[in-house]
């Protein structure tokens, strides 16, 4: 027996497990909302059970619902008490099917596959299943918590990013389920992420008789990337690719019209504003071609500022006793713990399982982080003040 001897609940790999899995066999892809929303209905009826307080909002433009669930206990009379907001996304990247084709849901040692299981089914669930817990055990957190569940994280939440930011002011730590990373390390700063659609419209002309009369849209667009190509600075950590470009009709006609579209990423807000001046100052070098640009900030970036430094501080002292070194690092990739961190609230991220193949198909995660992982949550959820 552990520290949960006696009739108190005892913090069970296999029992999460069995969890996660049932997560991960409603398949959830972000575009396909009725899917998630099967994840959804799971999700909030465990919340219900547990005496939690739900609240579903109904998706738009096509994505799930997001749900909202706080404790009994820190919400009561109207005035919200400051306290921890848990961040998750059911949504994955997998199409329908995935769990019978390309990754079957499996258990190889201490390797468990499946579509989303490590991004994040897994993290998502052993947040739950540490709520599951301290009810059971009969105990409140020192602090309000309040999980959101994001429908449509991967494709860059763009119905939910408004509420994850009102929400996020209300709340003095913001903890997110994201995985794990390089072995267990979790992320405390983030790059941020541009992206931008640009159109060239020139003139057509025959391609034979009138070519004088033509301004190709596809050759000013060819030096615009050029230019765009040269925003790329790796010292700097920051990159500029073109990632998708569309012109012309057929081959003799010059083409009128041009597209493209660019993802940037940026370590910092300066970096960020050099990017947004360098769009906003854009004009094309054919004065008889138009250029429109349209895009922006996708996820503000964040740095490891103090309120972080502070909070991962506290957290490695609660996996020291548990048993485990825990590290941190910062990353390229973005989530919703951009938004949160960007506004200044202490966000930790990467907390969920270990393992491996977030988006691709040899997605795992390894199950005795399950125990650990939820111990860390736990032990933050206890203890943050
Ligand atoms: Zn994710």
């Amino acid at each position: 027996m552990n520290e949960d001897s006696g009739n108190a609940p005892v913090i069970d790999g296999d029992e999460i497990l069995e969890g996660v899995l049932r997560w991960v066999e409603i398949e959830s892809p972000s575009h396909d909302g009725a899917a998630v929303n099967r994840m959804v209905d799971h999700v909030e009826e465990g919340l219900a059970v547990l005496g939690l307080t739900v609240e579903r909002t109904p998706g738009r433009d096509g994505f799930g619902d997001i749900l909202t669930a706080k404790t009994p206990w820190g919400h009561d009379g109207g005035g919200d008490q400051p306290g921890i907001l848990v961040l998750s996304h059911l949504d994955t990247v997998h199409p329908i099917g995935t769990k019978e084709g390309p990754n079957p849901i499996r258990r190889e040692g201490d390797k468990v596959y499946g579509p989303g299981i490590y991004d994040m089914k897994a993290g998502a669930y052993v947040a739950f299943y540490a709520m599951r817990h301290i009810i059971r055990s009969g105990e409140e957190t020192p602090l309000p918590v309040t999980f959101m569940y994001i429908p449509e994280e991967e494709v860059g939440s763009p119905t939910s990013r408004d509420m994850i930011v009102e929400a996020a002011k209300k709340n003095k730590y913001v903890l997110v389920t994201e995985p794990a990373r390089e072995g267990g390390k979790i992320v405390t700063a983030r790059n941020g992420r541009l992206q931008y659609r640009l159109k060239v419209t020139g003139r057509p002309a025959h391609a034979g008789s009138r070519h004088m009369d033509g301004r190709n849209a596809i050759i000013e667009m060819a030096r615009q990337i050029l230019r765009l190509e040269e925003l790329t600075d790796y010292e700097a950590e920051t990159t500029c690719s073109v990632g998708t470009i569309a012109g012309g009709t057929m081959t003799n006609v010059v083409p009128h019209e041009c597209e493209v579209t660019v993802d940037l990423r940026v370590p910092n807000v300066e970096a960020q504003q050099k990017i947004l001046d360098f769009f906003d100052a854009l004009q094309p070098f054919d004065p008889d071609c138009r250029l429109e640009v349209e895009g922006g900030v996708d996820r503000p970036p964040y740095d490891k500022f103090d309120g972080i430094e502070q909070l991962f501080q506290h957290a490695k002292g609660i996996a020291a006793e548990i048993g485990f070194e825990l590290q941190d690092l910062k990353t390229g990739g973005g989530s919703d713990g951009n938004f949160t961190g960007a506004l200044g609230i202490p966000t930790l991220d990467g907390l969920g399982a270990d393992g491996h193949g977030a988006h691709s198909y040899d997605e795992f995660i390894t199950f005795s982080s399950l125990a650990e992982r939820a111990k860390l949550m736990l032990g933050l959820l206890r203890t943050l003040k």
